[in-house]
């Protein structure tokens, strides 16, 4: 398979270190709100690729995270009377049912910041004994320039434009905290380096490692996250190991509204359960598969509704298809479809290539054309249900 790998900006074939197994880690949400269908975008490719692999005969293991130390979340917390960890418990509640409305298969673990402070004061100590991390007062900074400079993702030039943030008692202006004095009583922690808690960059590599290993297979999130998060958190990694974190880091684009990203914090959001008011949730998934995971999708009711045809019209492609049962073989027809619908997936996961595919064969089995032999249709709709997760019925 190839995959476009962020590191080389190139699509590059898929190898992972041990044969037949893949070690993934995916960021998950920050849990101080509902999900929207841009977090749904990305679990759902996500799940995509994970499905393709194991169809293909790998064993996919993959570790979540769930962000339940922020400031948004004391936050939120306090308007709502409530504890931080009660407000992330409803959240992650309500992950799971959104996800799990759009056949999103579960990861095999999840884990939780608030879990993992003694491993990242860990990690905050050996890299201070390895003078790449200072003090400053009761915050610790990681040395960007000490540990080597950026580059693993992006150049630090890059960098340069998009963190504009200095602060007094950082050495760099792109130093960043591995570990913050004070906060809130419910969301600080006493350790020997000191109360506090821990930034967000840390987080995710004292997780990823713990369960995964050194050096991951994919790593993936979302484009906002290549810098500044992938970016430190790939710094951090190798600090500590001298290896790459991750062999294969992938983003997927954004889903946008009027053409800006949609976020929780920006508030221009459609959540995952408003928009399953109105549209099958088969409909939602199918439509945020409608194109590749690089591109962008600018979500509208009017691309729902036609999405919805398309939807009801691979359901009757798959109940013809099904209709004489298996063993009639498979035509040269369904081979030429196959071959293009796997094709597709097998080039960087190209779902929109693929749907199209199905789309197209649907129309010609429900008619459009009487004269070919569509023995062994069944199953390319078996993929469609098994590798994209769209579930055909009626
Ligand atoms: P957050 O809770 O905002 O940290 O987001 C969790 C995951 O969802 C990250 O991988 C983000 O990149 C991704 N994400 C957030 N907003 C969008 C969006 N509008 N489109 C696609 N992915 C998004
Ligand atoms: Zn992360």
């Amino acid at each position: 398979m190839l995959v476009y790998n962020t590191k080389t900006r190139t699509k590059e074939e898929f190898i992972p270190q041990r044969s037949g197994e893949v070690r993934a880690y995916i960021c998950g949400p920050t849990v101080y709100d509902y999900c929207h269908i841009g977090h749904a975008r990305t679990y759902i490719n996500f799940d995509v690729l994970r499905r393709y692999l194991e169809a293909t005969g790998y064993d996919f293991i993959h570790v979540q995270n769930f962000t339940d130390v922020d400031d948004k979340i004391t936050k939120r917390a306090a308007e709502r009377g409530m504890t931080p960890i009660q407000l992330s418990d409803e959240f992650i509640e309500e992950y799971f049912r959104d996800m799990d409305a759009l056949n999103v298969k579960r990861a095999s673990r999840y884990t939780r910041a608030s879990d993992y402070i003694g491993k990242i004061v860990e990690i905050t100590e050996r890299l201070m004994a390895k003078g790449i991390a200072y003090r400053s007062g009761g915050t610790v900074y990681f040395d960007v320039e000490g540990a080597g400079g950026f580059g693993e993702l992006v150049s630090g030039i890059e960098g340069a434009v998009t963190d504009p943030i200095m602060s007094l008692g950082k050495r760099g202006p792109f130093d960043f905290v591995l570990w913050r004095e004070g906060g809130a009583a419910e969301q600080s922690w006493d350790s020997r380096i000191g109360r506090g808690r821990p930034g967000w960059h840390t987080e995710c590599v004292a997780m990823a490692m713990d369960s995964l290993g050194e050096v991951l297979d994919i790593h993936w999130g979302g484009m906002d996250l290549i810098y500044p998060h992938h970016e430190c958190s790939a710094l951090v990694a190798r600090a500590i190991t001298g290896k790459p974190f991750a062999r294969y880091w992938m983003h997927n684009n954004f889903v946008t509204l009027s053409g800006e990203k949609m976020s929780k914090s920006a508030g221009n959001t459609a959540y995952i359960r408003d928009v399953l008011e109105g549209f099958r949730a088969e409909v939602l998934r199918t439509y945020l598969l409608s194109k590749g995971y690089r591109e962008r999708i600018d979500y509208s009711e009017a691309g729902m509704e036609r999405m919805e045809k398309t939807y009801d019209l691979m359901v009757e492609g798959a109940a013809e298809a099904r209709k004489g049962g298996g063993g009639a073989g498979v035509s040269s027809c369904i081979k030429e479809y196959a071959d293009a619908f796997f094709g597709a997936l097998d080039d960087d996961l190209e779902t929109g290539q693929a749907l199209a595919v199905v789309e197209r064969l649907s129309w010609e089995i429900t008619g459009g054309a009487p004269d070919k032999d569509f023995a062994g249709a069944s199953r390319i709709y078996d993929a469609v249900e098994g590798v994209l997760g769209i579930r055909l019925r009626r």
